[in-house]
């Protein structure tokens, strides 16, 4: 059977997919590159904010339309909304969060055991989704409370991984020829606080380093909270990507506590003097939400000034988007959309700038990229695009199509978003 894949949101979606496509081969199935083409649909929603739920309706009446007899849609909009999931065109089956993993054997009608995933090597996702990273999942859940967070209800309590899991999903991976590895969880630092004993993402991390030989180890996003300064040491492994994704969601003492984020600015402006004296080069990046319930003039200055001062490589704004079942809906003093809007347009700017500044301090060095995409450029050459380990977006012209390889570059110019550099023979 033809099998298209599709998946909105996080990365943690991106893995799950990833988990799907490898358990449908091991079944002997195809995995497609469109809707169009396939025999049956697998839909990854997302519900974070409201734009995100309504895409993830569209791409079920999109895959619907191209052609898509049969839909299977899971994810955390479909688990929060399964009966509005299940009357869309072609929904044949929702599958609940709590139930993603068995997905692919419910869906096949299969017993767990006749799976043999041991023969299948990991191939990336083709189409849009083709990418050299794998994204492995190592936790799902989390017990924190973030007042404006809906996708704590839609996974549930927090759930880790066994290494031994991990292990065997990367060694899918490295069989399949993939040379950077992302570690992925709702809350991917409170990996290992529900197994007995108790362990830290240290310890996983380690084992990952230790027990395979993937090349690049990428973390995605850590709650502040979790690390301590000790934490930094892991980096003397130099396959531990020098990225931290650190979401601050705002700079001010008043807002976070009212997001019942665990941590202030001065935590955290602790935690990034330590990773960055620890680690030269660290990129660290977040997400920020602006327009939360009850955020002034006087606290969002405070936000914008203390984000300026933290000079992030990187970021996403959010414009606070109320969602249904969540504590922050029953905050007093709402903030309009037009205020939002711009309070959102000065944070873009001002992370717009320290991204730059960050970008600045690279030109004319060496640094190591991995490609990730190719496009094809003029009669024989190759537009390549590709990250260096901390994070930087990096584009050279090449003759040859050097897809999921690692070369050396020199960073020669700014580009809108990252640098364009030249190959270094
Ligand atoms: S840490 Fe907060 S924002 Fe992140 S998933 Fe948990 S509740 Fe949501």
């Amino acid at each position: 059977m033809k099998i298209f894949l599709d998946s909105i949101g996080c990365r943690l979606n991106q893995s799950e997919i990833e988990r799907f496509a490898t358990q449908f081969r091991a079944a002997g199935h195809t995995i497609v590159n469109s809707a169009g083409e396939a025999e049956l649909v697998v839909v990854n929603t997302c519900t974070v904010t409201s734009a995100a739920a309504s895409d993830s309706r569209q791409k079920i009446r999109q895959a619907a339309r191209q052609g898509a007899g049969e839909i299977v849609v899971t994810g955390c909009w479909s688990t929060l909304e399964p009966d509005s999931a299940a009357v869309l065109p072609n929904v044949r089956r929702v599958v609940s969060n709590l139930d993603k993993d068995h997905l692919v054997v419910e869906v096949l009608g299969v017993q767990e055991e006749d799976f043999d995933l041991e023969p299948v090597a990991r191939k990336p996702l083709p189409g849009v989704h083709l990418r050299t990273r794998a994204f492995i999942k190592t936790q799902d859940g989390c017990d924190n409370h973030c007042t404006f967070c809906i996708t704590r209800i839609a996974r549930g309590p927090g759930r880790s991984e066994t290494i031994k899991a991990v292990l065997s999903d990367i060694q899918h991976a490295l069989k399949g020829g993939t040379r950077e590895v992302v570690l992925s969880g709702v809350h991917l630092g409170s990996w290992g606080y529900d197994l007995s004993p108790r362990m830290h993402l240290r310890d996983l991390i380690q084992a990952v380093l230790q027990d395979t030989n993937v090349e690049r180890l990428r973390l995605s996003s850590l709650e502040p909270w979790d690390l301590d300064e000790t934490f930094f040491q892991l980096w003397e492994n130099p396959r531990l990507c020098r990225h931290l994704h650190l979401p601050l969601q705002s700079g001010s003492e008043q807002t976070l506590h009212r997001m019942a984020r665990h941590t202030t600015p001065a935590a955290f402006r602790q935690l990034i003097a330590s990773a960055r004296q620890a680690v030269p080069g660290m990129a660290v990046t977040t997400d920020l939400i602006v327009g939360f319930p009850g955020e002034d003039d006087r606290e969002f200055a405070e936000s914008l000034a203390f984000v300026q001062e933290m000079e992030f490589a990187g970021g996403h704004v959010f414009s606070y988007s109320a969602r249904p079942g969540t504590p922050a809906v029953r905050l007093n003093n709402p903030v309009s959309g037009t205020v939002a809007h711009r309070r959102s347009e000065q944070m873009r700017q001002v992370l717009a700038e320290s991204s730059t500044l960050f970008r600045e301090q690279h030109l004319g060095s060496e640094a190591s990229v991995l490609w990730e995409a190719t496009n094809a450029y003029g009669p024989t050459g190759w537009k390549l695009h590709g990250l260096t380990d901390n994070y930087l977006k990096v584009e050279v012209h090449s003759p040859l199509r050097l897809w999921n390889q690692i070369n050396r570059v020199r960073l020669d110019r700014l580009t809108d978003q990252g640098l364009a550099g030249s190959l270094i023979e």
